[in-house]
């Protein structure tokens, strides 16, 4: 399984939110604490940001191990963000490789990455698309359009329709994993999903947790600029990971099949439907 991370708050430094923490993502990759499937990362990461006015996010993404890209502490260094998806893959069998199939997956302003796995990939995939999408193009038309031959990357062209048509994202996410365990698939479905003003994220296979604080009360908001503005409360940042990036409190464990929204003002969490006889 992968990890994976989402931050929105007071911009902050690639480095602060993803290399800086005590069990970082970019530690996570070779020593996750809290792991259940794989014991490393090392297929590949991805980072996606959003900067100041544009609604489209930029992505970082490569196809060897975190630890082993001599450009990756610059960027981390310069680049500060308040709005941040990452993710370090331990590609699963029968999944292609390289950067195309690192997550953050993207499409217009959302960001998504996917802990698991969909069983059966990739036959599994093609009769579930001509049965979740009879209208729509062949199973075998949808693979071929993928970015890449990924479980994750056909996950995503089934939620990233549900969004295009106007489906709120925690909406999108527990439809998704319902639409497929009712069409028969299986799998592990934790996903993660952002639009640079709120996530949403589902556990459901694997933990999932979050943090929701001021920002400045440690990083990765320590060091972060308020609004500056008098009179503004103190600004909060929230944090959605599979696992904690460090042992400080205000780690909260989302429980198994939920589904979560969260931004700097509140965070929500609901049940996903149960999983349909035969499934997970
Ligand atoms: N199945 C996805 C991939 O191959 C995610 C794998 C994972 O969570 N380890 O990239």
């Amino acid at each position: 399984m992968c990890r994976h991370l989402a931050y929105l708050g007071p911009p902050a430094t690639l480095r602060s939110l993803l290399t800086d923490p005590p069990h970082s993502l970019f530690r996570q990759a070779w020593a996750p604490r809290r792991q259940r499937y794989g014991t490393v990362n090392a297929d590949g990461f991805g980072i996606g940001w959003y900067t100041d006015g544009d609604p489209v996010p930029a992505r970082y993404r490569r196809g060897t191990p975190i630890w082993g890209d001599p450009s990756l502490p610059d960027l981390a260094r310069v680049i500060r963000s308040g709005a941040v998806l990452a993710a370090v893959r331990s590609a699963t069998e029968g999944t292609a490789a390289g950067e195309q199939a690192a997550a953050p997956f993207a499409d217009g302003r959302w960001l998504f990455s996917h802990n698991g796995r969909l069983d059966g990939w990739p036959e599994s995939a093609a009769g579930l698309a001509a049965r979740l999408l009879p209208a729509g193009p062949s199973g075998a038309a949808i693979l071929l359009s993928l970015e890449a031959m990924v479980d994750s990357a056909f996950l995503w062209a089934l939620i990233s329709r549900r969004l295009r048509a106007g489906e709120a994202m925690a909406a999108a996410l527990a439809a998704t994993i319902a639409a497929v365990e009712a069409a028969g698939g299986a799998g592990r479905f934790n996903f993660l999903l952002t639009d640079g003003q709120a996530i949403a994220a589902t556990a459901s296979g694997d933990m999932l947790w979050y943090r929701r604080r001021p920002a400045g009360s440690g990083a990765p908001g320590s060091g972060a600029p308020g609004s500056g503005a008098p009179g503004d409360a103190a600004p909060w940042s929230v944090t959605v990971a599979s696992e904690p990036d460090d042992d400080g409190p205000g780690w909260t464990e989302v429980p198994a099949r939920h589904v979560l929204t969260a931004t700097p003002s509140g965070v929500s969490v609901r049940p996903l439907a149960p999983a349909a006889p035969g499934g997970p």
